[in-house]
């Protein structure tokens, strides 16, 4: 039967979290009463989730799973989920149960009242360092001011997407995804469902540091192009700088003064700034290359009015 919701779960080294997940998956998607699937995506774990996954798959017709080669991130793991999903609406969940699926129904409710995108957006978090909260919550400033505010804050991955939506993302062909801002961008009709992020069930988290920096990154040099807009401002900061000196050592030649280490100073700050202006020309140039690269979509329509369907 064709799925009316998709849970796509993606899973790494998970062994010890994934029925328990399962079961409270289960029970959430059950009580709303309509055909699901719940899809897996193992993303080459190095435990024994693969195996329990196909177990699950041969237990519950419900569970579709796909199984990675090697690990290829939890970002590229979720975008294969996108792929495979065939229901109307489509939720994203880490399967650590951080993320209560209790939370599902009260997005599915926003989405039959029209909503297209509905995110899940953090109120606590328990249970996580207080280094995680501070630099995540750093991290949300800076991204929402490069971005001009287009990435809500303290929003992950947990949401429910409209098929339309998720279709929009799935021609979208960068590698480096973050597809929380790929949904910010995509626009659409999007709202928020506010919840409490659980601390994980079991296991540890797999999310390194490194694999943190890189996503964060993602998040800006995908969605911004102002950290190269700051080398023309610095190269044009210290044009002016080095203007203003010169006038004053000009003045002070007329009266005899002004060190030859001021001259020299005066030159610097021209050569730098030359530098870094010509740096931030090509930095534009490079934008535009980048920009025509990802291959994104020019418009998104949501929808045509007065044509026939076909
Ligand atoms: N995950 C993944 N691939 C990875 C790392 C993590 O698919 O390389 C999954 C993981 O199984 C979980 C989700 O991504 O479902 C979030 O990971 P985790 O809980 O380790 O991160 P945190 O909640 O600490 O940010
Ligand atoms: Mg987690």
């Amino acid at each position: 039967m064709q799925p009316v919701f998709s849970v796509i779960v993606p899973c790494y080294n998970e062994e010890e979290v994934i029925r328990e997940t399962h079961k409270r998956l289960t029970k959430t998607m059950r009580e709303m009463g309509e055909p699901y699937e719940i899809l897996y995506v193992d993303d080459g774990s190095r435990d024994d989730t693969a195996q329990i996954l196909r177990e699950l798959s041969d237990e519950d017709a419900n569970v579709r799973a796909i199984l990675f080669a090697r690990n290829a991130g939890h970002q590229s793991a979720v975008t294969a989920g996108l792929d495979y999903a065939t229901g109307d609406a489509i939720v994203i969940i880490d399967a650590d149960l951080q993320d209560p699926p209790e939370v599902i129904p009260l997005m599915a409710e926003k989405w039959r009242n029209g909503a297209q995108v509905v995110f899940g957006q953090r109120k606590k978090r328990d249970g996580e360092t207080a280094f995680k909260k501070i630099t995540a919550s750093a991290y949300y400033k800076i991204l929402a001011w490069m971005t001009g505010g287009m990435v809500p804050r303290d929003t992950g991955d947990f949401r429910l997407v409209d098929r339309k939506a998720a279709d929009v993302i799935r021609g979208m062909p960068e590698h480096n995804r973050f597809l929380r801002g790929m949904f910010a961008w995509a626009g659409f009709k999007q709202e928020a469902v506010l919840y409490d992020r659980d601390k994980r069930f079991a296991g540890k988290t797999e999310y390194t540091l490194k694999k943190m920096l890189k996503l964060a990154a993602d998040g800006i040099f995908s969605f911004s192009m102002k950290p190269l807009k700051f080398i023309t401002l610095l190269g044009l900061g210290f044009l002016g700088i080095s203007g203003i000196l010169f006038l004053i050592l000009l003045i002070a030649l007329l009266f005899g003064g002004g060190s030859g280490l001021w001259w020299i100073a005066m030159l610097m700050l021209l050569c730098t700034g030359c530098v870094l202006s010509a740096l931030g020309i090509v930095g534009e140039y490079i934008a535009r290359i980048y920009d025509e690269s990802r291959g994104r979509p020019l418009y998104i329509v949501t929808e045509a009015l007065g044509f026939e369907e076909n």
